[in-house]
């Protein structure tokens, strides 16, 4: 365990609720504990109790709150190191004095992510772990929090431990021999070696095919909403979100720049961007404004492409699919509560096609339905053991690993084996900066400063 100075925050969120804690962490976390807190109770704390009693200022004997105290010994805790804390009232001014007295007992205040950031260190958790903290905490939707619960739990540790460990097995092999340069490396090394490394990139290449799941998960869908004037992009909108968010009319060109709201459905947050009407118009305003629905388009997760079941194919509905090439698209026929005309001559790049009425709301569930289950887990034999990376930076370094492996492989037959133990090395590092093992103090300082004080 590090040795450092003792923090303290408030670890309840700013303002009034009902509970205030303030939380305190390090060597002086008992002398503070016994110093400011008189328990009802003879004895004072014990660790891991609670204990009933109050705040008092030691110096002038001054009640400051009747308060709820727990204190941790090192390393049955957060931090692995002694912690305190103190459950106030939740009044913003009690809970500041109380966090004042603390800090005058020689303890410095925390910055943000510090609680965590010395768990890390401490190696009660790794940074992936602690990476997920933060994710429980940010979670807006019921699959990002899963998500987020599975990472801080270690499954996503378990796969990155284990391609270390596969590492590891060949680079220990390959610097033996270079300790030993009279003997060659025989076939049954080469191929251990071989094998060790493949098993690694097997793991790196299936948590790679993950990351569009996992950050869909994560972060949500973004949902575009493409099509001509008065298809009833706005009315789907509304439909989507149950109220009148966007503005409806007969008039063609209505929305004129990109409406966006958020929807949770199926356990997933959907970005929903309604956007202008495509057509060719000398409206500078409203030209703008298709310029940055087609801008979208690449950038959106899905595209739901609005038709008018009603209308004739014509060219603007030509226009819309010429765009939608290589992007992900759900073809959607609205107005389904009118006589048929429209046929679509290529429907083939669209992933579904469904008839709704953005009218009386036909078909409305039907399509959210579509729309999660592109994103959903669905391979997976139970969504719930379903283990992802989401975050870029894991994606990032798990490309350079596998960049190295490639190198790695081209290698062996004929680059020496500094070379290869080099390569090795490399991939090592990559996945060592996604646990923490390698993670520079840069590094650490971008995570850890993202969660709020007192986490
Ligand atoms: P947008 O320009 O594509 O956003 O279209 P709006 O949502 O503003 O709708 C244009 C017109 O079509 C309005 O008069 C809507 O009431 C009407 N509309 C929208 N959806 C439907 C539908 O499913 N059935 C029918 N009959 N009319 C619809």
């Amino acid at each position: 365990m590090y040795i450092r100075d003792t923090i303290a925050a408030v670890s309840t969120p700013p303002g009034n609720g009902g509970i205030g804690i303030i939380r305190v962490s390090g060597g002086l976390a008992s002398t503070v504990g016994f110093s400011v807190f008189k328990s009802v109770r003879d004895g004072g704390l014990e660790s891991h109790r609670f204990s009933f009693g109050t705040v008092c200022d030691p110096s002038t004997g001054e009640k400051l709150d009747e308060a709820m105290a727990v204190y941790m010994r090192a390393p049955r805790s957060y931090t692995r190191e002694d912690v305190l804390e103190l459950h106030c009232h939740g009044g913003w001014l009690v809970v500041e004095r109380v966090l004042s007295l603390v800090l005058s007992c020689g303890v410095r205040l925390a910055e943000p992510g510090e609680f965590t950031r010395r768990a890390f260190l401490n190696g009660r958790i790794d940074l992936v772990q602690a990476e997920a903290v933060m994710e429980i905490i940010a979670s807006k939707s019921e699959s990002a929090l899963q998500l987020a619960q599975r990472q801080s739990g270690g499954a996503l540790s378990i796969r990155f431990e284990a391609v270390r460990a596969s590492l590891l097995k060949a680079l220990a092999l390959v610097e033996a021999y270079i300790d030993f340069p009279e003997d060659d490396l025989g076939n049954t090394d080469k191929s251990t070696i071989l094998a060790s490394a493949q098993e690694a990139n097997t793991i790196i290449c299936s948590l790679l095919s993950t990351f569009e799941e996992g950050r869909a998960m994560r972060d949500g869908i973004s949902v575009l909403i493409i099509g001509k004037p008065n298809v009833g992009k706005s009315s789907l909108l509304n439909r989507l979100l149950n109220e009148n968010r966007a503005i409806v009319t007969a008039v063609p060109g209505t929305t004129r720049d990109i409406i966006e709201e958020v929807i949770v459905f199926g356990g997933l947050s959907l970005r929903l961007l309604d956007t202008a009407g495509i057509r060719h118009t000398d409206d500078l305003v409203e030209s703008e404004g298709i310029s940055r629905a087609l801008a979208k388009i690449p950038q959106a997760d899905l595209v739901l492409a609005v038709f008018d079941a009603s209308m004739e194919f014509s060219n603007e509905d030509q226009f819309i699919l010429n765009a939608l090439a290589d992007s992900r698209a759900i073809a959607v026929f609205n107005k389904s509560d009118l006589p048929r005309k429209l046929v679509l001559p290529n429907i083939d790049f669209f992933y579904a096609v469904t008839e709704i009425s953005a009218l009386t709301g036909a078909g409305i569930d039907l399509l959210k339905r579509q729309v999660c289950s592109l994103f959903s887990p669905s391979n997976q034999s139970d969504p719930c053991d379903f283990v992802a990376i989401s975050r870029s930076r894991h994606r990032d370094a798990l490309v350079t690993a596998a960049n190295h492996l490639q190198q790695f492989s081209a290698g062996v037959k004929d680059c020496s084996l500094d070379l290869l133990a080099l390569d090795l090395r490399g991939a090592l590092y990559s996945i060592g900066s996604i646990t923490g093992q390698t993670a520079t103090d840069e590094v650490l300082d971008l995570i850890f400063s993202s969660f709020c004080i007192g986490k």
